[in-house]
């Protein structure tokens, strides 16, 4: 994965060995010297990773960092602080400051290239998350999502597969500062949390005893269910060819021993968060495909959804030889209800009148309003025998109890034509199902409607 790269220092000399080393790795580079560059160029730039000196004349990289993350624009550039290695207390206000991640001076290859690299790639999943959630809902733009979401990396559920007993008390005294601490140290123990639906994050040691950690990294990118979970791997210092398999598999971080308590928590809390934050995205793109099939007034799908799923139901009812039935209800004379009462009480008709049908059909049925007064219920394995039983059933759920408007506290009767019709043919087509069922309702009109008309194939 190729990525912009935007490096931060006012030593030029720094500056030309993290462009080399970052070029080599075929990343895009841009360079500024100063802290006022660095804001210039990001604003115009977006670019996918920033890579920011701390200590800089007149504005240094706290500061830097600060205003990046208060601008809606910039703020989901992720920021990798560059700190002196005698500096903890840096890494701290880093963090305060906003940023993703850190790396000390000299910045050592493999954790470069992999900081980078990971940063990058949540900030393209991120940025592609956003755009499809404000492309389907033109009301929402990307920094209302995100100042939506207090997003914290605090108390979480962590996962510890170490199967030497010391070393994983000493890492757990640690986590447990701030999350639940589940410990495995056998296979099937770490079966069961990973069985867990709550489990934020996995920490894994690269030097079990008696366990191949990389395998268990595999294992982990393999199951659907673990996928996405994110996994931390703490490694010996040196032991770089363990540790590139591991980044290879899909690991999204490590912490050399002896394990710095900072910054082991610092990097957990970072993971945790950025897990919510993915999660948050993808539960709020899954309620904008949900709500682009409803129509808002009845809760019901809408015809779009109709359009997309009819020949699909329809091919699979003809493959089962299961039969499929479908229902078209038409309120009748529904325009002397916004004549008499006023379009609002219109609409308390329309959403009493879905929800009767709703209550009405079972729960693998499908109900649509295909337009203003117009319904359409698709069920699925049932004969034109036994729709004839629903239609009429729902011809006198309407007809039979008054619909409740709020015009002078009335209540009004309302009744509804039904055409029905069903899945014969080997090579019946959407377009011909509806025109069955649009001719049998046309029919029930006809007749002098209140009444249920089938239409064979
Ligand atoms: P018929 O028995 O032949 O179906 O007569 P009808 O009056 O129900 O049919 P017509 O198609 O003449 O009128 C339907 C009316 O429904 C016209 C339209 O203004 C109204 N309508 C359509 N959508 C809505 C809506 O969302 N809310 C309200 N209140 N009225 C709507
Ligand atoms: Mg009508
Ligand atoms: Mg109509």
């Amino acid at each position: 994965m190729t990525a912009r790269v935007l490096v931060v220092d006012d030593n030029i000399a720094n500056v030309k060995l993290l462009e080399s080393r970052l070029k080599a790795e075929y990343f895009e580079v841009m360079t500024a010297s100063s802290g006022y560059e660095a804001l210039e160029i990001c604003g115009r730039e977006q670019p996918d990773v920033v890579l920011l000196d701390v200590m800089m004349p007149g504005m240094d990289g706290f500061e830097v960092c600060t205003r990046l993350k208060a601008d809606p624009k910039t703020q989901t550039i992720p920021v990798v602080m560059v700190t002196a290695l005698d500096q903890p207390s840096d890494r701290i206000r880093g963090l305060e400051a906003g940023a993703d991640d850190f790396l000390t001076k000299p910045v050592n290859d493999i954790a470069l290239v992999t900081r980078v690299r990971n940063l990058a790639r949540v900030k393209q999943l991120t940025d592609e998350l956003l755009l499809r959630i404000t492309n389907m809902d033109h009301d929402s733009s990307s920094a209302d999502l995100i100042s939506d979401l207090e997003t914290s990396g605090a108390v979480g559920n962590v996962l510890l597969v170490e199967d030497r007993e010391l070393t994983a008390q000493r890492i757990m005294t640690v986590l447990e500062e701030e999350h639940t601490v589940f410990h495995a140290d056998t296979d099937a123990s770490t079966r069961t949390v990973l069985g867990r639906e709550d489990i934020d994050l996995v920490v894994i040691s690269l030097d079990m005893e008696n366990h191949d950690a990389l395998q268990l990294c595999s294992h982990i990118r393999s199951l659907g269910k673990t996928r996405h979970l994110p996994i931390m791997v703490l490694s010996e210092q040196g032991d770089d060819d363990r540790m590139l398999r591991a980044l290879e598999l899909g690991v999204n971080d490590f912490v050399h021993r002896p394990v710095d308590r900072n910054e082991l928590l610092a990097r957990v809390r970072t993971q945790i968060k950025r897990r919510r934050f993915s999660e948050y995205l993808y539960k709020r793109l899954e309620e904008r495909v949900e709500q682009a099939s409803r129509d808002p007034l009845t809760g019901m799908f809408n015809r779009r959804h109709l359009e997309e799923h009819l020949q699909g139901m329809i091919d699979e009812s003809i493959r089962c030889e299961k039969g499929l039935s479908v229902i078209m209800a038409d309120i009748d004379f529904f325009k002397s209800v916004n004549d008499n009462y006023g379009h609002d009480c219109g609409d308390q008709v329309i959403r009493q009148f879905g929800s009767r049908i709703l209550q009405n059909i079972r729960r693998l049925d499908l109900a649509f309003r295909i337009g203003g007064e117009e319904f359409l219920i698709v069920l699925p394995k049932t004969t034109r025998e036994k729709a004839m039983v629903v239609g009429e059933r729902l011809r006198s759920v309407i007809e039979e109890t008054p619909f409740r408007i709020s015009a002078g506290d009335s209540n009004i009767t309302v009744t509804t034509s039904i055409g029905l019709t069903s899945v014969n043919a080997v090579d019946d087509t959407t377009a011909a199902v509806l025109k069955r069922a649009d001719e049998a309702l046309y029919e029930a009109k006809k007749a002098g409607r209140n009444q249920v008309v089938i239409k064979a194939a």
